[in-house]
């Protein structure tokens, strides 16, 4: 199916991922780093971790608590057991992916399963309305064959996390946010994917293999480089990706978009509430082990 758009979206800005670390020492690139919550408003944070090296990754995150929000950890390679404060566990691995939503707050750990090997993926953080906040926690585990995917007349692989395209529905679905999470793997070549995005809902691509660019309406091309995101500008009715056709490495890119919450935003670490009272009543909740 050949979607039709009015009017592409374009690059509004590049931006490179920053490299930072976390948990316990886990090296990672911050993609969606905090000056840009207002900016691409309902999503909070999103971190990269890619390495063939256990010293960058081995130490995992071990126990830490979460309030506010929900985590979407998306695993492109290696295994990640997860245990919370409630009992649950669980294991992710090569493709698949945990959405969790901490809500009024739980404790958990991930940590590695593997002592060498690559392990690769993404941590995205949703926030959650202020009337959600505080609501119970939830999780599940999908497993790779349990993410709806097609492959579109060109070729291009979509791997349908949340939201919907071209007809087929996500695994997850989120009425306030409605979030679309969309993992694209292009066939080598120059091949181009179209997808609506809703007017006001806030959107960018990350790039992980290769290079794509986004096509404005006559046709110019921004290439997007590898480990770098691009925010799409607020106007227009979706967005026109291309891979690149000199690229060895056939690309892959995340594309993310959700409704903007529009409410204040307080973070201080773990917690993402409204006000900075909600924040140290969290604080004073976790230290007294209310948390789990
Ligand atoms: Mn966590």
């Amino acid at each position: 199916m050949n979607q039709t758009l009015q009017q592409p979206r374009r690059v509004e800005r590049l931006v490179t991922g920053q490299r930072t670390s976390d948990g316990a020492g886990v090296k990672l690139t911050r993609v969606l780093t905090s000056d840009l919550q207002q900016r691409l408003d309902p999503f909070l944070m999103l971190d990269n971790f890619a390495s063939d090296d256990p010293e960058d990754y081995g130490a995992g995150f071990p126990d830490h608590p979460h309030r506010g929000f929900e985590t979407v950890t998306y695993m492109i390679e290696g295994r990640m057991r997860h245990r919370d404060s409630a009992g649950h566990e669980g294991l992710l691995r090569n493709g698949g992916v945990q959405w969790m939503t901490a809500g009024r707050g739980l404790v958990h750990s991930e940590m590695p399963e593997q002592e060498n090997g690559r392990m690769e993926g993404f941590q995205l953080w949703l926030n959650l309305p202020a009337s959600d906040k505080l609501r119970d926690p939830w999780y599940r585990d999908i497993a790779s064959e349990e993410i709806p995917e097609f492959t579109t007349a060109e070729g291009v692989l979509v791997r349908v996390i949340a939201g919907q395209s071209q007809g087929v529905a996500g695994a997850v679905q989120r009425e306030r946010t409605q979030p679309l999470y969309l993992d694209l793997h292009f066939p080598p070549g120059a091949i181009e994917f179209r997808q609506p995005l809703p007017a006001g809902h806030n959107a960018f691509l990350c790039v992980y293999r290769g290079q794509v660019e986004v096509l404005d309406a006559g046709g110019q091309a921004t290439p997007v480089p590898r480990q770098s995101m691009a925010v799409l500008g607020q106007q227009g009715d979706g967005v026109v990706l291309r891979s690149a056709a000199n690229g060895e490495t056939p690309a892959r890119a995340l594309l993310i978009a959700g409704q903007p919450l529009r409410e204040p935003i307080a973070q201080y670490g773990p917690f993402v509430m409204n006000t900075r009272e909600q924040l140290l009543q969290a604080v004073q909740d976790f230290q007294s082990g209310r948390l789990g």
